[in-house]
């Protein structure tokens, strides 16, 4: 039972959930709570590698005297970053009790892309000196880049050690301002200032905080022509989800400082984001050239050579990018799922887009977190840049682990919010409506409650409305996020039920003035926020009491089930899977109750029982392949063709590489009379490149013919013909569906 394990366990900080803060996207259960990150990808040839500690044993004898940190600091100002790092190899050689050495040399490899060595360097400097407050700066930095909640520490600490530090209050000043905390992040800006006037960053986050409230800020004209300063706004419009802001205050760093070449590769990341490859190409190869080559960069870069293997389908309102592997395959679901939910959506957010939707599918996951976030190891499934949508590739996902069609409605809604508050929404809201219109569209889409979410429930870890937002930025134990999209969706159900699906809407307008939470719950609904709290929470209880108390007692009679399975114990299995299942009714993961019951079942041959514990399963969001395509069989000989065609249609939505699949389907199609359905089902199985040619084209001939389109159905037969020349049902349809028998 690989899921219980995992309740409650500690574990490391993945770099999954410290990334995906940046963007809107639909969580992986599974990823986010993978402990390593995959290994980054790197430009294969020609685009160099990042900076390491070298072992320059050889240089060492004739720097040795002259070194000093003086040339160490003028080789890196001439970016001879080879010699400055020798330099200071030779000085802390040479002075092994000089922490600031270490320090700044630290600081080099941090400005160098490699903030591992870095971080070495900032603890031996410490060892050395426990009171050394840049070397606590530069563990914040780095903690801050990781979104790594330690920072905040660090950066007390140093102050602590250094009062005079005001680099320590701007990173306090950033910090607070990430987690959307406007008064710490005032507050702490003027401290900075207090002691230096000119603190670059701290006035930027003086004039982030104005422009983030659509203010005129006085802060900007301190800028000056300080590059710096506009990029730190630049990245608070980002995190805020604010692209094209972010974008042209990229361009005014730039303007400011021409050779800022961090600010080059984040204008080109975020003009890839919204699709502008040609503009985010130029800026990442000038950044790149000029040896700016982290992560981000290269493997952007890469990303895009690798373009020529995925073909774009243009509608008038859509756009969709499909590797050219399944491109056949996966378009005619795609297009149609796309083309349904934008009418879905035109309708019910009372608005229509004014620029088409793009849609990515990466077969390739790495492919898709580096298209997202210019970093691979991204534990998500999807993700929304205004109107453009990058996600997995059903293909790339093991089979019956990924909703397609519940991701993409997901990133849909994202897209329409978006589009309808000007970017101007806070993430638990939006998060909140994307979940919740999973499964409004269909009761058995979208996640069901994990054990981590019960867990959180269990120890009281959800968060007030107040609040939400931190559980998705600053996550404070490795299951925050999922349980923050679990709870910010529950939070919309609440709202959906009590004051009526309507008010979502209001609240998304309430929203686009840029009016705080607290607020909009005040205005929207009526109540204060502490009140939405108490009365959202009281739903929570009521609806997952049963199963929170009934937990260890499921996981315990699971065990038991596994037990009495082996013993042949069918009848007892039956009998205390139904006694458990309601405890926990959610759980349809492998190794679920409804499994063991069914399976049960059949080895007692009774038929009816395996298939109405499967059908509660399927009722409840199960979407297992095998288990699927099982009770699909069972459906079919028990006579029941609509219910069968029904369980295998629900797999087009979760794993539609599969040709068995649409073999099936597409014969159930065409027995209950759905001649477009089969239509459609068969030539999947043709796009998968069957063995059998011959049958595939005659059974899509069979259906053109059920659905009256004789020129399409003889062009079929033809295929089949030519493909086995002999095959006589082939022969008999081309002679029916030509001549007199057919028009
Ligand atoms: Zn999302």
């Amino acid at each position: 039972m690989k899921f219980i394990p995992r309740v409650g366990k500690s574990q490391a900080w993945p770099q999954a959930q410290t990334t995906v803060r940046l963007i809107l996207d639909k969580p992986d259960h599974r990823a986010a709570l993978q402990v390593a990150p995959a290994p980054p990808r790197q430009r294969k040839t020609g685009w160099g590698r990042r900076f390491r500690l070298p072992v320059f044993l050889l240089a060492l004898s004739f720097v040795l005297s002259a070194q000093t940190i003086q040339r160490a600091e003028a080789l890196w100002k001439a970016q001879d970053f080879e010699g400055a790092n020798n330099e200071f190899k030779a000085l802390v050689t040479a002075n092994p009790n000089n922490a600031d050495y270490r320090v700044r040399w630290g600081q080099l490899f941090e400005e160098r892309f490699n903030p591992d060595d870095a971080a070495k360097l900032y603890q031996e400097a410490l060892a050395i000196n426990p009171k050394n407050a840049k070397a606590m700066l530069g563990l914040a930095g780095i903690a801050a880049t990781n979104y790594d909640p330690k920072a905040k520490n660090f950066a007390k600490q140093a102050l602590e050690a250094d009062p005079k530090l005001f680099e320590a209050h701007e990173m306090l000043a950033r910090l607070a301002l990430e987690d959307d905390d406007h008064k710490t992040a005032d507050e702490e800006a003027d401290a900075a200032l207090a002691i230096n006037p000119n603190a670059v960053d701290a006035i930027a986050v003086k004039a982030s905080l104005d422009l983030l409230a659509d203010k005129e800020s006085p802060w900007i004209a301190k800028i000056g022509n300080r590059g710096k300063g506009y990029e730190t706004i630049a990245s608070f419009f980002v995190i805020n989800r604010r692209y094209e802001d972010g974008i042209a205050y990229y361009r005014k760093a730039i303007a400011a400082t021409p050779d800022l070449w961090s600010a080059h590769s984040q204008l080109g990341i975020n003009l890839m984001r919204l699709a502008r490859e040609e503009e985010a190409r130029k800026e990442l190869e000038l950044a790149y050239e000029n040896h700016y080559r982290d992560k981000p960069t290269v493997n952007t870069l890469t990303l895009m050579d690798s373009y020529n293997r995925f073909e774009t389908i243009r509608t008038p309102t859509t756009v969709i990018k499909l590797n050219n592997k399944e491109v056949s395959l996966l378009l005619p679901y795609f297009q149609t799922e796309l083309d349904k939910a934008m009418k879905e959506y035109d309708r019910k957010y009372k608005t229509k887009l004014n620029v088409p939707v793009q849609v990515e599918v990466y077969p390739d996951h790495e492919d898709f977190a580096v298209r997202t976030m210019g970093m691979p190891g991204l534990g998500a499934l999807g993700v929304t840049f205004n109107n453009v949508v990058a996600m997995d590739s059903p293909s790339g996902r093991p089979p019956g682990s990924f909703h397609w069609a519940s991701t993409l409605w997901h990133e849909l809604s994202h897209v329409y919010v978006l589009s309808i508050t000007n970017d101007r929404v806070p993430r638990w809201f939006t998060e909140g409506l994307a979940v919740h219109e999973e499964t409004a569209i269909n009761t058995d889409w979208g996640d069901r409650l994990s054990p981590d979410v019960l867990a959180a429930i269990r120890d009281k870890k959800l968060l007030p409305v107040s609040e939400i937002d931190r559980g998705f930025i600053h996550p404070e134990f490795p299951a925050q996020v999922i349980v923050s999209y679990y709870e910010a969706g529950k939070m919309c159900d609440y709202i959906s039920e009590r004051w009526g699906e309507g008010k979502l809407l209001d609240i998304v307008h309430a929203f686009a003035k840029n009016v705080p939470t607290v607020d909009v719950i005040r205005q929207q609904l009526g109540i204060e926020p502490e009140q939405f709290d108490k009365d959202f929470m009281a739903m929570i209880d009521k609806e997952t009491s049963k199963t929170v108390a009934g937990f260890k007692e499921w996981s315990e009679g699971v065990r038991t089930l596994n037990q009495l399975t082996k013993d042949g114990k069918f009848d007892e299995v039956i009998a205390k899977g139904r006694a458990i299942e309601g405890l926990y009714p959610d759980y349809v993961e492998a190794g679920s109750v409804y499994d063991f019951v069914a399976e049960a079942c059949l080895k007692k041959n009774d038929k009816a029982c395996a298939m109405d514990e499967w059908g509660r399963y399927s009722k409840i969001g199960g979407r297992d392949p095998d288990t699927m395509k099982k009770y699909a069989k069972l459906l079919e000989e028990a006579g029941k063709t609509k219910e069968a065609a029904a369980a295998l249609e629900r797999l087009n939505y979760v794993y539609p590489l599969d040709a068995e699949l649409h073999q099936r389907l597409g014969g159930l199609l065409l027995t209950t009379g759905d001649a477009p359905g089969a239509v459609r089902e068969f030539k999947a199985v043709i796009a998968m490149k069957p063995i059998d040619a011959a049958d595939a084209h005659y059974n899509l001939a069979r259906a053109f013919k059920a659905g009256g389109q004789n020129d399409q159905a003889r062009e079929e037969a033809f295929l089949a013909l030519e493909a086995a020349p002999n095959f006589k049902p082939a022969q008999k349809l081309l002679l029916e569906v030509s001549g007199e028998g057919g028009k």
